[in-house]
């Protein structure tokens, strides 16, 4: 079995951006800068937001992060997007979701500059997505992107079913997945909470790609013998014997699943990182489609 050991991929992924960027300052260009928007005290979105903010930082970016209580009008949330979105020094805006609900995060994607959209929601970077134009596309299916690329994982003509369609997740996995590219050009089944006999068809994946946020919930009756199974789930569940209190476990049940599977990534330290690398790998690029480095956001 192999481990897919997403945390090791991104630090190579971090060593070589940081690279980038110091040649780009010693040619007296200014650092890549990315602004956060985070508003409340959710515990999770801080602690991501922190992990985003500390890697921009390692690798030589400047980073803003523009925190606000859960009691903030979304008038005052679309002005501050206005105004980075105006900021020629800023070159990459997310938003941390979720939002409070009196907040509409469709109204709040639409704001953000499309070119500044290093998480790739923005309704016309999906579209270029979709179309197979140059973009920033979302993170997390972004950094699973890289994970088959640099663990070597072969996706051409297999089989990959992938469990949850969320416009973050899901969805634009599958899209990628199905590209005529490498990695993509696989044959691809998108499941979700209405899908029937969810177990059978799982069964038939080369590639298991699990995105539904229940804690453990794929044991290894959903697994081939031989998969490759990436667990994007992410859930704090109680742990009495740990000074927090909780421990991070994914989708997958790692202990039975590793046994069947013949590539696994580990939860934590598969996807997540990977996310942040291809956080850092967009906000790169915009920085250089924005200083006429590059055309486009390749
Ligand atoms: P989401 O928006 O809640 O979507 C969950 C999806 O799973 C939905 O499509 C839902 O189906 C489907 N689903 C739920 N229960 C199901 C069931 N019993 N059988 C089949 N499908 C089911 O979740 P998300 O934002 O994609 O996140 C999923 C997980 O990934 C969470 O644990 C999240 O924390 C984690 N995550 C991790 C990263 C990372 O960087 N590691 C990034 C993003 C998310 P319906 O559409 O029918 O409701």
């Amino acid at each position: 079995m192999k481990l897919i050991d997403g945390k090791e991929i991104s630090s190579i992924i971090k060593k070589e951006i940081a690279a980038e960027v110091a040649e780009l300052i010693d040619a007296g260009k200014p650092a890549p800068h990315f602004a956060v928007i985070l508003v409340g005290d959710d515990g999770a979105s801080q602690t991501y937001v922190n992990s985003k903010e500390k890697s921009g930082k390692e690798v030589g970016f400047t980073t803003s992060v523009y925190r606000f209580p859960a009691s903030i009008t979304e008038k005052e949330v679309l002005e501050t997007i206005k105004f980075i979105n105006e900021d020629d020094e800023i070159n990459g805006l997310l938003v941390q979701l979720p939002l409070p609900e009196h907040i509409s995060e469709e109204k709040v994607i639409h704001a953000i500059d499309p070119s500044k959209d290093v998480d790739g929601f923005h309704p016309e970077n999906i579209g270029k997505m979709v179309l197979g134009e140059a973009t920033c596309i979302p993170a997390t299916p972004s950094g699973i992107m890289e994970l088959f690329k640099r663990a070597d994982i072969e996706t051409q003509g297999k089989n990959c079913v992938i469990i949850g369609r969320s416009h973050i997740v899901g969805s634009p996995m599958s899209i990628l997945m199905s590209r005529d590219s490498n990695p993509g050009n696989a044959t691809v089944t998108l499941c979700h909470s209405k899908t029937e006999n969810l177990k059978e068809i799982a069964k038939q994946a080369d590639i298991l790609i699990v995105a539904l946020g229940r804690p453990e919930f794929i044991d290894a009756s959903y697994v081939k013998k031989g998969a490759c199974v990436i667990d994007v789930g992410v859930s704090r569940v109680p742990d009495s014997t740990r000074k927090s209190g909780y421990k991070i476990v994914g989708d997958v049940k790692f202990d039975e699943v590793s046994k069947v599977a013949d590539a696994i990534t580990p939860v934590p330290g598969g996807v997540g990182p990977m996310t942040i690398a291809a956080l850092l790998q967009n906000t790169l690029r915009s920085y250089k489609r924005q200083e006429g480095i590059t055309q486009s956001c390749k």
